[in-house]
């Protein structure tokens, strides 16, 4: 394993994909603290950004589901 994976923090909902898109740049960066979805009030939650796959703890070191180590 030589790349390291990042914990993402996403909005499931595909109706938001589209608002997160269009999001500036610099406010995206400080969405990794938001604990619900402003655009649908859903439940944030955490991905591995080498896989996709949901991360049920973020104190996680390595992603359960590809074995990748996440940074920081
Ligand atoms: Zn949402
Ligand atoms: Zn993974």
């Amino acid at each position: 394993m030589i790349d390291k994976a990042r914990k993402e923090k996403v909005c499931l909902e595909e109706q938001c994909g589209e608002q997160w898109e269009a999001m500036e740049p610099e406010l995206k960066q400080s969405c990794g603290n938001f604990v619900y979805c402003p655009f649908c009030a859903g439940e944030m939650v955490i991905r591995c950004s080498a896989c996709g796959e949901t991360i049920h703890d973020s104190s996680f070191q390595y992603c359960p589901w590809c074995g990748t180590g996440f940074k920081d």
